[in-house]
């Protein structure tokens, strides 16, 4: 038996804990925040609980699956068919199914054709080597042309990546595509999972069999330094106390890690500080009324600064609400995202207005802003040989996030299989 210390109750801090718990390990978790969940982690929004980030599961995230059935709750799953619309330029269109994109009238038909085969083929793709040496931009521009790429692709790219948009990998932008495309019921329809609910309904119950089997979860307790000596994992110090350990997992944005555990060689901490990512304020309204009935809008319209809105009760159903989640990527350097929350609230509930203009003041119940520094990794073509690998090369010591699964982008299913991966490495 090992004592082990996990740094983060985020997903894979918690699968990891469990699983280690599991094979018999003495576990500690250590959680900066007030509460468990990391980027899953719900609040309140006038009454309602709900994620601070929308969530949704596709029928390839067989991690999630596996975890629930073990937490005994499988029954929990629920599917829904969904559809997603597009706002392109001050109108709606329906988008995502092939009749959709043949009556879109803002491409031309081998524009069309050239997109159609592209998505329908990044489905069925298995290998991404070549994709790793592309760009998204360079891979999308050649299966798709110049006219797809303008209308379709290049304002969402600027509004997510900002000065990174020309350094996103193409097999990151891949499996993306594939993860979503073969969440469906066939050919016209697509189906998308969430927990009956919401991700809340696995945090809990994941800390709760945590406690069961004798680990601790340790909330509102940071943690300061993982203590490397004769390169080895000997402890940490957490919340001001130090508690030895003869194994570590740490769970947290891998950018913060140098501060975190200066015994680590100084050439592997600048690899860790090297990664970049940006960041998310994600403003979620509580409605009377949808602003449509989709879950997905991709929006492309000169008025509206952002790539998307989440219509999220068309997937989940919230009581009597309609929750909208408005997400604003951007670099944390970007002025927005320092820019107060009423005035991100105002602007957001004014972009819900464009998209529907019977939406009156008065249907706003309760908003919400969620900041996150570290909410998506840059993966540029090449990440895998830059990404620092899992086992440090500190004895004891694993070190991940959500980019440790490139080209995987960051979920919970992936986050779930690390943290038990890692949890199965520990002896
Ligand atoms: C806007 C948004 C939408 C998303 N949508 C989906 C979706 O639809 N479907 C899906 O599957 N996934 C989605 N995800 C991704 C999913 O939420 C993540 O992949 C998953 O929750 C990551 O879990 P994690 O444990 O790897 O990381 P995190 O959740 O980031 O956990 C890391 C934890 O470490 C803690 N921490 C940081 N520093 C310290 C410290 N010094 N000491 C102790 N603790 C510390 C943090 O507080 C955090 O709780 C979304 C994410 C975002 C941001």
């Amino acid at each position: 038996m090992t004592k082990v210390a996990v740094i983060g109750a985020g997903v894979m801090g918690l699968a990891a804990a469990y699983h280690l718990l599991k094979r018999g390990h003495d576990v500690d978790v250590f959680e900066a925040d007030s509460r468990a969940g990391g980027m899953a982690a719900h609040f309140d929004l006038g009454g309602l609980s709900i994620e601070r980030f929308y969530h949704f599961i596709c029928k390839s995230d067989g991690e999630t699956f596996a975890l629930l059935k073990e937490l005994d709750l499988g029954a929990a799953m629920r599917w829904r068919a969904t559809s997603m619309g597009y706002f392109y330029q001050g109108r709606h269109y329906a988008w995502g199914d092939p009749f959709s994109l043949l009556k879109f009238p803002h491409l031309n038909l081998l524009s069309k054709i050239r997109y159609g085969l592209m998505v329908f083929l990044a489905t069925k793709r298995t290998d991404w080597s070549r994709l790793d040496r592309l760009t998204a931009e360079q891979w999308l521009r050649g299966w798709c042309g110049e006219q797809a790429w303008n209308v379709l692709w290049e304002k969402l790219f600027t509004l997510k990546f900002f000065e990174y948009s020309g350094r996103v990998s193409a097999a990151w932008m891949w499996t993306r595509l594939k993860r979503i495309g073969t969440s469906r019921r066939n050919l016209f329809q697509e189906e998308l999972g969430y927990i009956e609910g919401g991700s809340e309904t696995l945090i809990d119950r994941l800390v709760a069999r945590i406690i069961t089997l004798g680990g601790r979860v340790h909330l509102s307790c940071a943690t300061n330094e993982i203590h490397v000596e004769n390169n080895t994992v000997i402890g940490v110090t957490a919340g001001g106390q130090y508690h030895p350990a003869g194994a570590a997992i740490s769970t947290v944005p891998m950018p913060l890690v140098p501060r975190l555990i200066p015994g680590l060689p100084e050439a592997v901490k600048t690899a860790y500080a090297a990664l970049e990512n940006i960041g998310v304020v994600c403003v979620v309204h509580r409605l009377r009324q949808a602003v449509t009935s989709h879950f997905w809008l991709n929006i492309n319209d000169e008025a509206i600064d952002i790539p998307g809105v989440v219509c999220f009760s068309n997937l989940r159903p919230t009581e009597d609400a309609h929750v909208v989640y408005v997400p604003y990527y951007m670099p944390v350097t970007h002025p927005k995202f320092s820019k107060s929350d009423d005035e991100l609230i105002a602007e957001s509930f004014g972009y819900l207005q464009r998209l529907n203009p019977a939406l009156k003041n008065s249907d706003r119940v309760a908003s919400h802003v969620g900041r996150l520094r570290h909410a998506q990794p840059i993966c540029p073509p090449g990440f895998l040989e830059t990404v620092p690998p899992v086992v440090s090369v500190v004895t004891g010591l694993q070190i991940a996030d959500t980019s440790s699964y490139y080209p995987e982008d960051r979920g919970i299913s992936e986050s779930a299989r690390l943290g038990r991966e890692m949890a199965e490495r520990v002896r």
